[in-house]
Formats: structure tokens, C-alpha cells, sequence
């Protein structure tokens, strides 16, 4: 990516090196299960951790602004990045755009959600609209999922701000609503229009980056070899050996390259339309 001539946004708060203190239980770990996660994480895992840690906390105030250091710097980019895109989205339709939170922190995290840990891959919370990211899943990307480069890190984040521009349309709520009064089929099929629709996001906030020269040749390929390494089926296939499509969250691997593809190619929002399409 070419992000020299990009500002840096200053809604990053830094968590990282921050210590943690307090215990004992608390029923945190119930909320988590419901944010939507960038993986398809077993939110069961996630409790039993969460429960343990939930009324811990941070023992100072974090710094806010852009981080000095290089991927500090980088995450702020990018974030700038999606701010300037979705400032300008919002403006057409005659409406704001208010940006969300970037959270950087190292293994465990508080947030209105609930604890979040790394484990969990990067996520949104919309109590507080902040999106939380632990730098080592990069390291992750990078190694245990074979999805290097730049570009792939970038589409992590406006993933994740995809989620927040569907809590800022309401798209979030809706779902949110619908949730308990269904079958468990029923939510994970609209969790998986609700995750696609968020990777179609992603693709309108790259085909933007692209008309603003942020791009290299090998970007698009560096995201669409992510979107592959992240999808249901590829996850399952090597976690348990074997492939349950009733089971999915986010999506297959063709169902996440095809639709950060349609939002790449159209840059608009409205062809992001995950909800009322019959081929997924
Ligand atoms: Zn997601």
C-alpha cells in the first residue's frame, strides 16, 4: 500500500503493555458471545474465559492518538483511510459519518461487550463502537493462515469498520432483535449475510483506497488470498477435519472473496445488499 500521503486518525487508543488487576466472576462473558467476530470462533471457548477476567481492570488511562511506532502508525493510516471513504459515502446520502474507535491491546481486553482476548481475532463492539485489535493477529495472518502483506491486514480493520457502518445504518440492531427469537440455523444464516455484507464493505472502502493511489499491484490479490484463508469451510477443514455448512458464521472462502470483490469492483454500498439477495 501507498499510505505516505494518508493522515493518520487519532481515534486509535493504545491498550498495549496496559496491566490488568482485579478478579473474581462476573456475567460479562455472556454478552460476548454475541459480537460478531471476524473468525468463526466458538463463542463457548470464549465465555469460559471471559466469565474468569470480566470484572478486571486496566490500572491506568490509555493513551489516545495515533501510536508512534510502525504498525501504530500503520492501523491509524488505514482507519484514516476508511474515515475519509465512509466520511464522504455518508456525505452523499446527506448524513454523517461518525467514525468509530480503534483499540490496540495485548491479550485481554475490556470493553462495553464484555472481556475480549486475542484468541477471538479482532471484533466490534457497538455498545461503545470501538473495534478491538491484539497486533498479534497479524503475526497470525501472516503465519498460521498463509495471508500476508499489507493490504490483508488493511481488509482486517475495515471489516471491522463494515460492522460499525452497518450499526451506524442499522442493519446491527435489526439483527440483534431477530436473535433469540429464532433457531440456531436461522441466526447462523443471518450472521453469515451480516459478515459477507461487512467483507462487501471492505471491498467499497479498497475500490476508494484504489481511486486514491493507495493500492499496489498485489494488493487486491494479498485481500482476496485472506478472504480464502478465513472462510468457514477452509477453518472447519482444519480444525475438525470436516466441513458443516449449517454451522456456518462469515461465510465460505467463494462467498467472502465474491462479495469483497463486488464491493471492490462497485465502490457502493447498495451493491452490498446481502439481505435481500437469494444467491449468497
Ligand atoms: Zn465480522
Amino acid at each position: 500500500m501507498q499510505l505516505d500521503d494518508q493522515r493518520a486518525s487519532g481515534n486509535v487508543e493504545d491498550r498495549r503493555g496496559m496491566r490488568m488487576v482485579g478478579g473474581g466472576l462476573g456475567v460479562g462473558g455472556v454478552v460476548i458471545a454475541v459480537i460478531a467476530y471476524f473468525l468463526g470462533f466458538d463463542p463457548g471457548t470464549v465465555l469460559n474465559v471471559a466469565e474468569q477476567v470480566t470484572s478486571q481492570r486496566e490500572t491506568r488511562e490509555a493513551p489516545k492518538g495515533a501510536p508512534a511506532d510502525q504498525m501504530g502508525q500503520f492501523v491509524s493510516k488505514i482507519l484514516g483511510s476508511t474515515e475519509d471513504v465512509w466520511g464522504k459515502i455518508f456525505q452523499r446520502s446527506n448524513s454523517r459519518y461518525r467514525p468509530p474507535t480503534l483499540v490496540l491491546y495485548d491479550g485481554l481486553v475490556r470493553s462495553a461487550c464484555g472481556m475480549g482476548q486475542s484468541a477471538m481475532g479482532p471484533f466490534y463492539c457497538h455498545g461503545d463502537e470501538k473495534l478491538y485489535i491484539d497486533l498479534a493477529f497479524f503475526r497470525d495472518l501472516r503465519t498460521r493462515f498463509r495471508a500476508p502483506g499489507d493490504f490483508a491486514q488493511a481488509y482486517v480493520i475495515a471489516h471491522e469498520v463494515g460492522h460499525h457502518v452497518q450499526n451506524l445504518t442499522g442493519t446491527l440492531q435489526k439483527m440483534e432483535v431477530a436473535r433469540g427469537r429464532v433457531s440456531q440455523a436461522e441466526n447462523n444464516r443471518a450472521s453469515v449475510r451480516m459478515e459477507l455484507q461487512a467483507d462487501c464493505y471492505a471491498g467499497v472502502w479498497g475500490h476508494h483506497a484504489g481511486t486514491m493511489n493507495q493500492l499496489d499491484s498485489g494488493d487486491i490479490a494479498e485481500a482476496l488470498n485472506a478472504a480464502t484463508a478465513i472462510g468457514d469451510d477452509r477453518l472447519q477443514k482444519q480444525t475438525q477435519g470436516r466441513v458443516v455448512p449449517e454451522s456456518f458464521t462469515h461465510g465460505s472462502s467463494e462467498q467472502r472473496v465474491r462479495w469483497f470483490k463486488r464491493g471492490m469492483d462497485s465502490g457502493r454500498p447498495k451493491d452490498c445488499d446481502t439481505f435481500s439477495t437469494s444467491s449468497l
